[in-house]
């Protein structure tokens, strides 16, 4: 009988070893579970504060240059409608005004960890974003002028007038297709008069630029935009957004060694106010503006027609 009751307590021993190991792992891995948990939560806090930071960063930097209090109220609101607080959000804005950096703060929850005594922390992001010079963009308009053209920035203007586009160095522009040929073509060319081309263009671009251009269909792409513009908001000098269809994205050209080929080198941007007479009497009232720009692209600098856009950098 001896041997039996070995057995038995053998037999005890062990399942009082297993309920002990079956204890250890489960805290273990509670704790191993608590962990991921909590990491999870906090990695998408984090993540959320990054998003607040540079959207609110992008937001103070389409007001720089009208003021540090512009600066900061524009990126607040945008902080505020991604869920941060006032006090969570501490703005800087660059003594000259070509930069400013958000840095927002919140506090790291752990809903878990508490139980294995892990203090509750702070986490940290920061965006900052500069001003700088569009190179690239969506959207343009297609008729080019040639650089030597000096702007007038202080006064309206005819832009079809004999200092200007009238002095025939401008052109018509084409642009390549995805297989590399000029699109060429009335209608082609009636559309990007009415819409802007859909492609981009950017700095260093060779496109077709022919003159002799018939007023007609430069005169309906510009009305066509003063009518799709007052669907949307009431048009002003210096009050239009920058993808306002009167606000035309001129790109500036050079020659190149090709007849007819010319590389485009800048982007200057004109205000159309009004539009009078016909056919080739047509006369396109406007300004020369340096506004803020959504660009296609933009690297760090400044532009020589006073573009604008900006860059978001960490
Ligand atoms: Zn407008």
């Amino acid at each position: 009988m001896t041997v039996y009751k070995r057995a038995g307590e053998i037999l005890r021993e062990q399942r009082g070893a297993t309920v002990v190991i079956l204890a250890a792992a489960m805290t273990v891995m509670l704790g191993m579970t608590a962990l991921v948990a909590d990491v999870g939560v906090n990695y998408l806090r984090q993540v959320k504060i990054a998003v607040a930071a540079d959207a609110a960063a992008l937001a103070g930097g389409t007001q720089l240059g009208k003021g540090r209090e512009a600066v900061t109220q524009a990126a607040l609101e945008i902080a505020e409608k991604n869920g941060l607080a006032p006090e969570q959000v501490m703005i800087e804005v660059d003594e000259d005004q070509t930069g400013l950096t958000v840095r927002a703060v919140a506090a790291t929850k752990l809903i878990f960890g508490k139980l294995f005594k892990l203090q509750d922390g702070q986490m940290k992001q920061a965006a900052r974003v500069v001003r700088a010079r569009p190179v690239a963009f969506y959207n343009v308009f297609p008729l080019g002028v040639e650089e030597s053209v000096s702007l007038d920035y202080s006064k309206q203007v005819n832009l079809f007038g004999k200092e200007l586009l009238g002095s025939g160095n401008w052109g018509a522009l084409s642009f390549k297709d995805a297989d590399g040929k000029y699109m060429t073509g009335a209608s082609v060319f009636r559309e990007f008069l009415k819409y802007g081309y859909s492609g981009v263009v950017e700095i260093g671009d060779v496109v077709l630029c022919k003159g002799g251009v018939n007023m007609g269909p430069i005169s309906d792409g510009i009305q066509h935009r003063i009518n799709e513009a007052a669907k949307t908001h009431p048009c002003s000098l210096g009050g239009c957004p920058s993808d306002c269809p009167r606000v035309l994205i001129l790109p500036i050209y050079n020659e190149t060694a090709v007849k007819d080929e010319v590389v485009v080198v800048d982007f200057a941007a004109f205000w159309v106010a009004s539009i009078s007479g016909s056919g080739a009497k047509t006369e396109v009232w406007g300004h020369f503006i340096r506004p803020h720009v959504r660009a296609a692209a933009s690297v760090e600098g400044e532009s020589k027609y006073g573009l604008t856009s900006i860059r978001l950098i960490r």
